[in-house]
């Protein structure tokens, strides 16, 4: 019954639905080992993130200050009697170790193996912490704890001793040491003393520690067995990801949906999705994985999100090719929120659905946004998912013409870094047929970007402006659609004054500053216009019909004001670069989601609903969604079904274009559109 699992580098042969019960020493002898199969089968799980080693040793350990859960039972093999239970049940087991921390008392033997504060003060947690819990610290990642002291020989106890399917890094990441080992090894690495603040530290530093600490990990776990797979973190803003994705088999992150930071705190309601588009970038790997804590915050983590928060958290990671992590707090038998397993049941069914469908599925956007983690890039992934666009994201230094060639469209976001090889890049993409999207200022004397954009000279950035429009320039404005009834856009911000090229032509003017703030609305009769009506471009379509710059940015308008006519404008630009190369066109709904995929025999279509004030009391389903999906040369539909109820939807094919209306969504519905090749 059990599957097995396959070469290295490739993460398991199989979707997961991975169950992490985040396990209490206090609550071992409350772990059953049948019964906690049974429910990880019976919630839809089929991976089990287990507690092994590292703080605490879940098993007997030879290894020297490898410390003992001291609540294991003497009389069995817990450890061995779980994996065992998994392998019956075809779960996948993956043992979770922690090297960040130890106990007290292996501090008073190797002091020399703990994180230290300038001050040379060991670093502690949750020493305040009532009852008899003994002091926990923080450990070096440089030290030899992380390494030959107790790390590698835990794990290779590990391997050798059960039959574990993977191993989970738990809290690999640096935090901040001056211990002497540290010390040495700044100096070592820089030729400069080790600064006091953290702030004066080599940007690098951070990444480094990590680096050196994991690379050796992973090749260990892999000479040990390569069929165990390794998983690692990598920042959910995607910093870090391709050198973790390179030094692991899978890679996870988090996107913790903490409610109890505060309402006005709250994550963007797109995290997990953005979480796994990021993920996604990394070309030819395996799924990323999701994490979902099941709570409102880790001070409250004995309770569950409110359901209809938490399906539609949960809902976003299969619906972006992402692979299902469910934290949990405890096993099901000692979780006493019954509403968060029913929704953790419910998305891995639903998930179990489509996996068949899902797991060679590729990405049909046509639109790709560079991504740098900045305010803009965020601001522009907020207005192409509200508006249900089809877009992957690429990794600043993914961003060449390779994957550039995989998009109709480029959209670089305003402060993006062009260096003369990402122009050239950028230059070969639009001249052999690519769509561009520019946002922001210029660099200084960029010839080629210039000519490529339609901009006659150095742009020149002016002063913040307030009280001030774009205006939508002559008729048949391609940018006025749905906006035929006005010609001012809301403007504020700076500009970069430019002229257009010969042959470029403006469809934006810029309508200055009539007014200082303090005089916008006092007195209205003297609010005329002061010029109404300028030659200086807010939007530059170049000569190829393939670029659109806007020289301000659209970005901050869309994320400080989130006023539609600034999503409209985005819609609109990127609408006229793809012409008829969109693939899918949906009813707009606000809150709504649309991620289609290109599968074995046709498209899997995933509409994922968050509509309602966040975090969600309750489900407003969304109906009556038409979509227009545009097919790939040569297919007939056979049908259009709901991949979840199998409900059959009525559809029109017209050429290479099939229609069809989706009834309703209440959190997440994936429409398969089954085709067949024309003979
Ligand atoms: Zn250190």
């Amino acid at each position: 019954m059990y599957s097995g699992r396959t070469m290295a580098n490739q993460g398991f042969e199989r979707p997961l639905r991975v169950v992490q019960t985040n396990l209490q020493i206090k609550d071992t002898t409350k772990i059953n080992p049948v019964e906690l199969a049974r429910q990880i089968d019976e919630l839809g799980g089929n991976a089990l993130v287990f507690n092994v080693g590292g703080i605490y040793a879940w098993y007997d350990t030879d290894v020297d200050h490898h410390t003992k859960n001291p609540y294991l039972p003497e009389d069995t093999n817990l450890l061995e009697e779980v994996i065992e239970e998994c392998h019956d049940r075809d779960i996948e087991f993956i043992g979770r170790v922690d090297f960040s921390k130890a106990n007290d008392d292996v501090y008073a033997h190797k002091p020399e193996w703990f994180a230290r504060t300038p001050d040379g003060d060991a670093k502690t947690i949750g020493a305040e912490r009532p009852g008899d819990w003994p002091i926990l610290r923080f450990t070096c990642l440089n030290s030899a704890y992380r390494k030959d002291g107790v790390a590698l020989p835990v794990i290779e106890e590990i391997i050798s001793s059960f039959d574990v399917d993977g191993i989970f890094y738990n809290a690999p990441h640096y935090i901040t040491c001056h211990c002497d080992t540290c010390k040495r090894k700044y100096e070592d690495h820089y030729g400069e003393p080790l600064p006091d603040e953290t702030v004066k530290f080599h940007e690098d530093w951070a990444e480094q520690c990590v680096r050196d600490n994991m690379e050796p990990r992973y090749r260990f776990i892999k000479d040990l067995d390569p069929d165990v797979e390794m998983v690692l973190y990598y920042d959910h803003n995607g910093d870090d990801l391709p050198e973790h994705a390179a030094m692991s088999d899978l890679v996870c992150t988090e996107s913790q949906n903490i409610l109890s930071l505060g309402h006005s705190d709250l994550p963007e309601r797109w995290k997990p999705a953005q979480t796994m588009k990021i993920g996604n970038t990394v070309e030819d790997g395996p799924d990323p994985i999701g994490i979902i804590h099941s709570s409102p915050g880790m001070d409250w983590r004995h309770t569950g999100l409110p359901p209809a928060e938490y399906e539609y958290w949960l809902s976003q990671i299969p619906a972006n090719k992402g692979t299902i992590w469910h934290s949990l707090t405890g096993i099901p038998d000692t979780i006493v929120d019954d509403r968060l397993l029913e929704v953790v049941r419910d998305v891995n069914h639903k998930t179990e659905q489509i996996d068949p469908l899902m797991e060679d599925a590729t990405s049909v956007a046509e639109t790709v946004l560079l991504w740098d983690d900045s305010e803009e890039a965020h601001a522009l992934f907020n207005g192409l998912i509200q508006q249900q666009f089809p877009f992957d994201l690429l990794l600043r230094e993914q961003a060449e013409l390779d994957r550039f060639r995989e998009y109709d469209l480029v959209v670089v976001p305003a402060d993006w870094e062009f260096d003369p090889q990402f122009v050239d890049d950028l230059c070969r993409f639009v001249d052999s047929g690519g769509r561009l999207l520019v946002e922001g200022g210029l660099p200084d004397d960029a010839d080629r970007l210039f000519e490529l954009l339609g901009v006659a000279d150095n742009p020149d950035l002016g002063e913040d402006l307030v009280a001030s429009y774009s205006r939508l320039e002559g008729t048949e404005n391609p940018l006025q659609r749905g906006m035929e009834d006005t010609d001012l856009l809301p403007h504020r911000g700076p500009v970069a004054y430019c002229d257009p090229a010969d042959g470029a032509e403006t469809l934006l003017t810029l309508v200055p500053q009539w007014s200082p703030l303090e005089a916008v609305g006092k007195p209205p009769e003297r609010a005329s216009l002061h010029v109404s009506h300028t030659d200086i471009p807010m939007a530059i379509a170049g000569s190829t019909g393939r670029t659109l710059y806007l020289p301000f940015r659209l970005s901050s308008l869309i994320s400080e004001y989130q006023i539609d006519d600034h999503y409209r404008l985005l819609e609109n630009a990127i609408d006229h670069l793809l012409g008829d190369r969109r693939t899918v066109q949906a009813t707009s709904k606000q809150g709504l989601q649309l991620t289609p995929f290109e599968t074995e025999n046709g498209y899997l279509l995933h509409l994922v609903n968050g509509t309602g004030d966040r975090p969600l009391k309750t489900t407003t389903p969304v109906s009556d969604i038409d979509v227009e999906l545009s097919l790939e040369e040569g297919l007939d539909v056979t049908g259009v079904r709901s991949a979840f109820s199998g409900e059959r939807l009525d559809f029109l094919q017209d050429d290479s274009q099939v229609s069809f209306t989706v009834p309703s969504v209440a959190v997440w519905e994936a429409i398969h559109v089954h085709c067949e090749s024309r003979s």
